[in-house]
């Protein structure tokens, strides 16, 4: 397959109509070595991670994604808790396109992976040598019958973490809330950063103790799921300071519909023998998280699996059929926590695994299924929650600070400050691996 990039005129009508913008720059076909799919967290990763290995470096990578706005969205649970400002956690998506690196502003439609091909939505062409699909997931504020209305109205004291649009006014709803009931909801099935819905609980019961108003106002976490987190070791610790804290478990509620005029939050029970009957819950104070999934333009691709996550091997990043196609990130099937962090751990997998594609030889780097969730459990204190597949703990610090589910100030700094730092110095350029520092870890030995 050819290295060398073919670009031909400009010709279709929908190409056209960005050719405002981009009248040099975007071809109705191309071809190129590497392609990646997704200019998030993943996608800009390990495209820096490749231009920082020789064997890849200048060697023809492109990103293709239309988004203007490259965003760190861990940093949204700072800004809806008050902590940090939203301008911190977000970039012009060209400022963290790797130098060397072609950047498409267009949006993948198809998979074509039998021709080693992709399409896009603007009409162009685009075919590969090697292929790596990182579009993240889709945060579906559709599936709640209600919920859209309800974020674009702000007296109805509902809202997100889960947007840029709607973060802000977390912050401004949780200083408005002097009484009543406070509902924090968390979805069924597979979100990303599964810890995110209770942070933001955690954080505004500080606030609330802060300005003396706590006593007003009764607070209930209403999760999809059977258990405050997925990880025996956490859920047991986070379950003792719900109780604790005096916080209602709303253990298997889904949550299924807003009515922002009554203030009224409609459950569905999914709890074995509860027939999934509906329970009402009015509030002063709302919290969604909206249920995810794959974006129905992957879920229906020949890449996809069953579920519609891009199928690849949970060790080694590679597609199951197709062996120039990798994946990483949201997007993909790796059954670990969908995190920011895990993505520290699996770009070198994929790039060492890529490398050995190239070359015909055997896969063998292995990513363990590290994921890590800082979980701030109020002002100066976060429970460092990192684990691989099966729930295992993997904890960094546990050999100087003790076990991790313990509340630590300096855990708290490292989310609130250094960790947005590192990922704009370091992440993104490729010069980060999350426990391992600037070191990339030894990833054939897991
Ligand atoms: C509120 C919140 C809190 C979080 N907290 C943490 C945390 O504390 N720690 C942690 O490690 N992680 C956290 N995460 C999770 C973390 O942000 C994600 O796991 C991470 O961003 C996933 O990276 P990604 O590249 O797979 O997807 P994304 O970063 O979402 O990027 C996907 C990219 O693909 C592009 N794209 C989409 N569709 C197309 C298309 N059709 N064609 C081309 N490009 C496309 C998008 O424009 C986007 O740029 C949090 C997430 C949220 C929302």
């Amino acid at each position: 397959m050819a290295g060398v990039a073919v670009f031909r005129p400009l010709v279709r009508a929908p190409v056209r109509s960005l050719a405002r913008t981009y009248a040099t720059s975007i071809p109705s076909k191309a071809h190129h070595r590497v392609v990646i799919v997704g200019g998030g967290t993943a996608g800009v990763t390990v495209a820096a991670q490749l231009q920082h290995n020789p064997e890849f470096q200048n060697k023809d990578i492109a990103i293709l994604d239309p988004a203007k706005t490259h965003h760190y969205q861990p940093g949204w649970t700072l800004v809806g808790s008050g902590l940090r400002p939203l301008e911190d956690m977000h970039r012009p998506i060209h400022s963290v396109i790797p130098q060397g690196v072609k950047h498409y502003p267009l949006r993948v439609s198809t998979f074509d992976p039998e021709n080693n091909a992709i399409k896009t939505s603007e009409g162009v062409d685009v075919s590969y040598d090697y292929l790596i699909v990182a579009p993240g997931l889709e945060t579906n504020f559709a599936g709640i019958s209600g919920l859209e209305q309800a974020l674009q109205d702000p007296a109805s004291q509902v809202s997100s973490i889960y947007s840029e649009r709607t973060v802000e006014q977390v912050w401004r709803n949780i200083q408005a809330s002097k009484k009543g009931p406070a509902i924090f909801t968390q979805p069924a099935g597979i979100i990303k950063c599964a810890g995110a819905p209770q942070k933001v609980m955690w954080m505004a019961l500080s606030q609330w103790k802060r300005d003396g108003v706590r006593d007003n106002i009764d607070i209930t976490f209403a999760t999809g799921g059977p258990a405050m987190f997925a990880v025996p070791k956490y859920s047991q610790a986070l379950e003792e300071l719900r109780k604790q804290r005096n916080v209602e478990g709303l253990f298997q509620h889904n949550l299924v519909k807003v009515d922002s005029k009554n203030k009224v939050a409609t459950f569905k029970n999914l709890a074995e023998g509860a027939n999934g009957a509906l329970v009402e819950r009015e509030f002063g104070f709302l919290h969604v998280v909206p249920p995810q999934k794959p974006f129905d333009w992957v879920a229906k691709s020949q890449l996809a699996d069953a579920a519609g996550w891009v199928d690849v091997d949970k060790s080694t990043t590679q597609h199951t059929k197709y062996k120039n196609v990798f994946s990483l990130g949201d997007a993909s099937s790796l059954p670990n926590s969908k995190t920011a962090a895990a993505i520290t751990a699996q770009a070198p997998v994929l790039i060492d695994n890529l490398l050995a594609v190239t070359k015909g030889k055997e896969l063998k780097a292995a990513y363990d299924g590290y994921a890590s969730c800082p979980l701030l459990t109020g002002h100066g204190e976060l429970m460092l929650c990192e684990f691989k597949y099966g729930g295992v703990p993997k904890e960094t610090f546990a050999n100087i600070l003790g076990g991790q589910e313990s509340p630590n100030r300096l855990y708290y700094h490292l989310k609130k400050d250094f960790f947005p730092y590192a990922y704009w110095n370091y992440f993104v350029k490729g010069n980060w691996y999350g426990p391992s520092g600037f070191f990339k870890p030894d990833i054939t030995s897991n």
